[in-house]
């Protein structure tokens, strides 16, 4: 692509200004690069310190145009930023990701068929466009998992379901306005781990990627990941890899890439499937991947901006076998309504800690507000600080 790789100085625009975002930001201006990031919100994570925060709503035709003029290439770091805005904005300039892989990845339906035609075994599932639709769900998807098609995120637009009148009930649940809100039905599979592989992909087709996470969700959402060579066996770490280049590949996909997966129990289920499940993707770095920026020589950030930028993507090296815990604002709410900040000195006099806080103000309960690292010489080390880290802040052990 002309113009590539950008000089420092340029300015590199986000549409979303969360904690990753931020992230981002801090990355892209380590590299010498200026911020800009689109988001409504005055008191976003990632407007807070980029050097250009337009705050207006994700297709505000004017706030496109401003980031256009001042930006030389742009990313997304909110799953629901509308891909109509990513495709104006890629008529100016370089988008990555693009607007087609970011439009298969915010819609549940879309993704499940992307991965089935890459050959890829996913959770045996349905679609449901309507109320009339449930009475052709197979019985055999039964105890499963409905989700909205769109707009779900960490456990949220989700109701388990045990039986045809559960299912029912939930897809009423799930509605919402005067539109049809489209759900998917997946069998709920016996789960004996879970995993993730951040990849991050080039204009020209290099792809490189983290070492494999595995990950601990409670309520949806991620509570604890790990990261230590061995982890995984090594035919399961080469299926997960093969399935995300593949997926990536098949997208045109330039950015970073998530791909969240399923270890599968011994059973009926992984004898049907294998022992490898894939389950969703996520068009930008990942909450899993946030242990990379202290444990890794290249973080998930930097690699996003590398590829924004045109520069080369090194393979990232765990130099430091870690655990990641996410900081949620439920830990400030432990003592009534009132919020109480946890006990950072506390938790920074344990060896290996690295604490990053997303600047939010407002703790409420399931918020991300930051995520702490723990890293170490071997792995036994860095699961015993962890678990220091975790009753300091009141987070179960796991
Ligand atoms: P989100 O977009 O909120 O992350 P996911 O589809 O990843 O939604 O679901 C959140 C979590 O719920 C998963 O990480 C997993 O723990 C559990 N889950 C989701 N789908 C299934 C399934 N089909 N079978 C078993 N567990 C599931
Ligand atoms: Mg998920």
């Amino acid at each position: 692509m002309s113009g590539l790789p950008l000089k420092p100085g340029a300015m590199l625009g986000v549409l979303g200004g969360g904690q990753l975002g931020r992230m981002w930001s801090h990355a892209a201006q380590s590299l010498g690069y200026r911020t800009a990031v689109l988001d409504p919100d005055p008191d976003s994570p990632a407007g807070l310190v980029s050097h250009l925060h337009i705050q207006t709503t994700y297709l505000d035709p004017q706030g496109l145009a401003h980031m256009a003029s001042q930006c030389a290439a742009i990313t997304t770091e909110f799953e629901n930023v509308p891909a109509e805005a990513l495709a104006q904005l890629q008529q100016q300039l370089p988008v990555s990701p693009g607007p087609d892989a970011v439009r298969v990845a915010q819609d549940r339906a879309l993704e499940k068929a992307h991965f089935v035609r890459c050959g890829v075994p996913v959770a045996p599932h349905q679609v449901i466009h309507n109320a009339a639709e449930l009475a052709l769900v197979p019985e055999d998807l039964l105890p499963g998992i409905l989700k909205t098609t769109r707009l779900g995120y960490d456990g949220k637009g989700q109701v388990r379901v045990n039986s045809s009148a559960e299912l029912e009930a939930g897809f009423a649940r799930l509605q919402s306005g005067t539109e049809p809100v489209v759900c998917i039905l997946e069998k709920r599979l016996p789960l004996a781990a879970e995993c993730s592989v951040v990849l991050a992909r080039s204009h020209d087709g290099q792809t490189v990627h983290l070492p494999l996470q595995t990950n601990l969700h409670r309520d949806g959402i991620l509570a604890v990941t790990e990261v230590y060579d061995g982890a995984l066996s090594a035919e399961t770490t080469e299926l997960a890899l093969r399935s995300a280049y593949d997926i990536a590949r098949q997208l045109n996909y330039v950015g970073v890439l998530c791909v969240e997966f399923f270890l599968l129990q011994d059973g009926p289920e992984r004898d049907a499937l294998g022992p490898l499940v894939v389950n969703e993707i996520a068009p930008r770095p990942h909450n899993s991947g946030h242990h990379s920026i202290n444990s890794c020589d290249v973080s998930q950030f930097e690699l996003q901006v590398r590829c924004m930028a045109g520069l080369p993507l090194t393979p990232p090296r765990l130099h430091s076998p870690c655990v990641m815990l996410n900081l949620l604002g439920d830990m400030w709410l432990q003592q009534g309504d009132t919020p109480v900040e946890p006990n950072w000195a506390q938790l920074l006099a344990l060896p290996g800690v690295h604490l990053h806080l997303y600047g939010k103000t407002q703790a409420k309960p399931g918020r991300k507000m930051g995520h702490v690292t723990v890293t170490a010489a071997d792995m036994t080390q860095a699961r015993r600080v962890a678990l220091q880290a975790a009753g300091v802040l009141g987070i179960a052990p796991w």
